[in-house]
């Protein structure tokens, strides 16, 4: 079964784009979680809809990553196929009027450079956010008071049958930290944003002022998958968790960063047991002395039976 799975897929794209038992450690910035039975890296859209189209058709699970930067796998991995969306599928085009058309795998820090460069002002807030532009749709990622959501005019996404359907973004219910994306598991194909013209210079200085209050404020220099929990109406988890006492605080591996509270951090080996003992630990204490219950951020992917 698996050495025929393994071939068909070898008849949709080149051996180098197709691996077996790969450890996703090596892919998600938490550099945490087992192995998944298949791995594929797309390097154009045919691939991506064929690869959904077999694995329905084999009764294959799957599931679409980008870069990793908000992703805890289990200590199991994956018994499916994985599909990682990224530099291979990352091409955008930048027009006179500020339209920018890019696909899902580029990164935001390129995106956000390629945008500069042409003096369009809007997107400066995703230069430091270490995702792709597929992660970040489905996500609506933000900071610093910006949003994806924003500049989008519309995108072009693959249904869970395969099917090419484009979507103006009035139809993707983007809300915070999620979008129609994440309900219904479409995979974003490629985006299109519009941005007002700007002073270059000053484009480049606010990149450069936001990149720095993230080193100053978060512990970069550590692994991660950014704010592990969404911020609870009318308060900040980070500040919560530090009240709490729980700066520092950690299981096994897995520790509350104590540069920004709201960051839980890979600090020595640690399994996604430990981590998601540790996330269970800081929404159990939180609720116990404020009464607010942090629902994580973070996206979980396998079975985590084991670490329950
Ligand atoms: C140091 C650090 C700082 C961060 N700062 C921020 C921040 O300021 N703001 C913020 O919002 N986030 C932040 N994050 C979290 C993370 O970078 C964002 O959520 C990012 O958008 C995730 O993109 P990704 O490509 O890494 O997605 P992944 O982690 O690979 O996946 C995240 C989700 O997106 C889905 N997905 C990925 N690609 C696609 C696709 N092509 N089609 C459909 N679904 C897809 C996955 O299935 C999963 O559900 C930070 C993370 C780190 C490590």
């Amino acid at each position: 079964m698996e050495e025929l799975f393994y071939q068909k897929l070898l008849r949709i794209m080149p051996e180098n784009q197709v691996k077996l038992k790969e450890s996703m450690d090596k892919h998600t910035t938490l550099h945490i979680g087992g192995s998944a039975d298949y791995f594929v890296t797309p390097a154009g859209t045919e691939e991506i809809i064929e690869v959904i189209r077999l694995c329905n058709k084999e009764g294959m699970p799957f599931y679409v990553m980008g870069n990793g930067s908000n992703l805890l796998v289990s200590d199991d991995g994956y018994r499916g196929l994985i599909m990682k969306i990224a530099e291979d599928y990352s091409q955008e085009w930048i027009k006179e009027d500020g339209t920018v058309i890019a696909q899902a795998g580029i990164l935001l820090s390129k995106l956000a450079n390629r945008i500069a460069k042409h003096s369009l002002t809007g997107f400066e807030f995703a230069s430091g956010i270490p995702g792709t532009l597929g992660g970040a749709v489905t996500m609506n990622a933000g900071a610093y008071g910006g949003e994806i959501k924003q500049n989008l005019i519309s995108v072009k996404v693959v249904d869970t049958d395969g099917n090419v359907l484009t979507l103006r973004k009035d139809e993707l219910e983007l809300g915070y930290r999620t979008s129609i994306l994440q309900k219904k598991g479409y995979i974003l194909l490629e985006a299109t944003m519009k941005f007002e013209h700007g002073n270059q210079e000053e484009i480049f200085a606010r990149m450069q002022d936001l990149n720095r209050q993230r080193r100053e404020k978060q512990p970069l220099e550590q692994f991660s998958a950014g704010s592990t929990f969404k911020r609870p109406e009318g308060y900040f988890a980070g500040k919560l968790i530090s009240d709490a006492g729980l700066k520092g605080y950690q299981i096994g591996g897995a520790a509350v960063s104590d540069k920004h509270c709201g960051f839980l951090i890979n600090k020595e080996n640690a399994t996604a047991k430990d981590f998601v003992t540790l996330i269970q630990e800081v929404i159990r204490i939180v609720h116990e002395k404020y009464g607010v219950t942090l629902e994580p951020e973070v996206r979980f992917l396998g079975d985590f039976r084991r670490e329950a």
